[in-house]
């Protein structure tokens, strides 16, 4: 693919056309806000998402889907969610009569999130699924077709796509305002030792597919694309374990590096054993860097030109309000499904070099 291409295909992925799909209802109910229902109760829909919803300017938290009958009272009097709108695995196909709730957001452990994502699509409902998409490439093209064959929206809990740190970044990258860049660096790692309770799934190979590079891998993975704004041709990888005990079905470790045309190298990392966290991105005239990069805590960031000056914004928030306008308006979403299945294709790419130890070759991301 030439390199005009490829950056094309960046773009068409970052701006697939939504414009023709179904607008929410709530968007003729001027006034009032957007009805988001949570599925999966787990930590960062409670930490993170749930409270993000209280102060959305567009949205609100309306209803439920939870397989812990425990955890309905408590949510229920926390955000006033009335019975009719709280659901279950097995009844939560049944939402799609429920004109109170416009969006489903999936917050489930990744291999789940292709069922209830078509699910909730089939209901007539618009899709934000949490990071990273979905096992495979072809889980990803089924949510796809799901979204178009239901005239519904497909969107991907991308974050950082809302912080002013990761905006800056990608601004200057597409603008080329520091020249070309001849190599990048991306890591995210955090050094867990208990994986008990609610992060047994992240190191299960059948429910966290591949541990540390799907969780925080796919950051580093999306920091290497906005920042070098092409795609890919090919990447070589390895991962490897040290703490054998607790990773024996995902690597404890990996490690990438992408090729671009020219030659041009993007090296990754993600690990659950080392605690790194960031992106440099070396153009003609500098440095571009974010460290810490990847976490809602707040970041720290420079270009050639000195620090970049942003205050610490609440990204959940900001995300969802995107989201949600982006659905309202009709007009492309910054993060659709088909940015999050590039980003698994990126991530299949590196377990298939690191399990062959050859180059892996990406061929047409189309
Ligand atoms: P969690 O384990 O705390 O929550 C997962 C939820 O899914 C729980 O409520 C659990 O009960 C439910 N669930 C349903 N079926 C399940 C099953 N078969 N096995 C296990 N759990 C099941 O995990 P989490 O940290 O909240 O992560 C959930 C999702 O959110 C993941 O996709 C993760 O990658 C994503 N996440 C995103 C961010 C971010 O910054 N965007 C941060 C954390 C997690």
């Amino acid at each position: 693919m030439s390199n005009l291409t490829r950056r094309n295909v960046i773009r068409l992925g970052t701006a697939a056309s939504l414009a023709t799909l179904a607008r929410v209802s709530a968007a003729e109910d001027a006034g009032k806000k957007t009805g988001i229902a949570l599925l999966g109760l787990g930590n960062y829909a409670t930490t993170q998402l749930a409270p993000a919803l209280k102060n959305g300017r567009n949205a609100r938290l309306a209803g439920i889907v939870t397989g812990s009958p425990d955890k309905v009272p408590v949510w229920q009097k926390q955000y006033g969610i009335p019975d009719a709108n709280v659901y279950n695995y097995t009844n939560f196909d049944t939402i799609a009569d429920n004109k109170d709730i416009d969006i489903v957001y999936v917050v489930t452990p990744t291999a789940l999130h292709p069922e209830f994502a078509i699910r909730a699509l089939k209901a007539g409902k618009h899709l934000i699924c949490e990071k990273p998409m979905a096992p495979t490439v072809e889980d990803c093209t089924r949510m796809i077709r799901a979204a178009e064959e239901n005239k519904r929206t497909l969107q991907i809990g991308y974050r950082l796509h809302w912080d002013p740190f990761h905006l800056r970044l990608m601004d200057a990258m597409k603008e080329k305002q520091f020249g070309p860049w001849p190599a990048i660096d991306a890591s995210d790692g955090g050094r867990m030792n208990d994986f008990s309770g609610y992060h047994a799934w992240r190191v299960n190979k059948e429910l966290g597919i591949a541990g540390a590079l799907y969780d925080l891998g796919v950051y580093a993975v999306q920091a290497q694309l906005y920042s070098s704004q092409e795609l890919p041709i090919r990447v070589t990888a390895r991962s490897w374990t040290e703490r054998k005990e607790i990773f024996n079905q995902v690597p404890e470790h990996w490690e990438w590096e992408l090729e671009f045309e020219g030659g041009r190298k993007a090296k990754g990392f993600a690990s659950y054993g080392k605690s790194v966290n960031y992106i440099r991105v070396e153009t003609a005239k500098g440095r571009i860097q974010i460290e810490p990069s990847y976490g809602y805590g707040g970041q720290n960031g420079s270009t050639p030109d000195g620090p970049m000056d942003f205050q610490h914004v609440p990204q959940q928030q900001l995300q969802i309000e995107g989201q949600v306008d982006a659905i309202l308006s009709g007009k492309p979403s910054r993060v659709p499904g088909e940015m999050g299945r590039r980003d698994i294709r990126v991530i299949r790419g590196i377990m298939a070099a690191a399990e062959s130890g050859k180059a892996h070759e990406f061929g047409n991301f189309e």
